[in-house]
């Protein structure tokens, strides 16, 4: 049987924990409707579970006039906050504590005259509701996206919770002069480069990697590139039923890790999964 090593840290996150306690005492305490606005984290699988708990997903705040809301741990725009809190019964903020941050030192750098970018993926929630915070901000994810961008002299940065630091570092390199005033806050968070640092280092001492987490969360599909960089066998999946046998052909040992949004019960299912499959490969 191929040795199984889980990642240092990997799996749910505080800001995943945290919001999914609100969701289940939200849930067991009523027998009304609740609604999430939009997935409350990116994990299709807890999303479907939350579903069947009760919590449904609202893909805008009108849908839950009337009912609970549950803001999602990404964060939301100031106008859905306020929508929210304007139409419906209940409001409960799952909004990560550490996504708030990033509001506040977006709407600070704004206060204090920068030109506000913010490193992460443009589309992303948590980059359109940072966005919203700071109006006229701009989203950039790459050193080609920064230096196409005409900007003044004073630039304020702050950083989606869960980019990597390699990416921030090429936007710094490209939009660093020597003239320009550049004003860092950096708002990765803790959880992603300590999940990233570990993954990394167990690449690097497997013969595969098998990535757990939503296909959507960007934090898991960092986790996979980062894998992959360093050991070719890396694959990223949702749920154990997609594991195959041939992936770990001739493979030793097989390292795991998981997203911020995956819940310590998924990532025991993929191993136990994984445990059963090599071992009927030694026979
Ligand atoms: S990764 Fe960090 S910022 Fe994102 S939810 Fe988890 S603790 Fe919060």
């Amino acid at each position: 049987m191929a040795r199984i090593k889980i990642a240092d840290k990997a799996g749910a996150c505080y800001g995943v924990e945290r919001a999914l306690e609100l969701a289940w005492t939200a849930v067991s305490g009523t027998s009304d409707d609740v609604f999430t606005l939009g997935p409350l984290i990116h994990n299709p699988r807890v999303v479907s579970s939350l579903d069947a708990m009760g919590a449904h997903e609202a893909s805008a705040v009108d849908e839950a006039a009337g009912a609970t809301i549950i803001l999602r741990t990404h964060g939301v725009t100031p106008q859905e906050e306020e929508r929210a809190r304007a139409i419906c019964a209940h409001v409960i903020d799952a909004t990560c504590p550490f996504v708030k941050k990033v509001h506040v030192a977006v709407e600070k750098l704004m206060e204090e005259g920068y030109q506000v970018l913010v490193v992460g993926e443009s589309g992303h929630p948590e980059v359109e509701a940072t966005l919203a915070h700071a109006p006229g901000a701009l989203a950039v994810c790459s050193a080609e996206e920064a230096r196409a961008l005409d900007l003044g002299p004073r630039v304020g940065i702050v950083v989606q919770t869960t980019q990597s630091l390699a990416t921030l570092e090429s936007v710094l390199k490209a939009i660093d002069d020597g003239a320009r005033e550049v004003k860092l806050v950096n708002t990765i968070c803790e959880a992603t480069s300590s999940r990233q640092e570990a993954a990394a280092q167990l690449a690097s001492e497997v013969g595969a990697m098998v990535v757990i987490g939503g296909r959507n969360s960007a934090n898991t599909t960092r986790l996979a590139e980062i894998c992959r960089s360093i050991c070719g066998r890396t694959f990223h999946i949702e749920q154990p039923e997609e594991l195959q046998r041939s992936w770990f052909e001739g493979v030793e040992s097989i390292g795991i890790t998981a997203g911020a949004s995956t819940p310590s019960s998924q990532i025991a299912s993929v191993v136990s999964t994984l445990e059963a499959l090599t071992r009927r490969e030694c026979r």
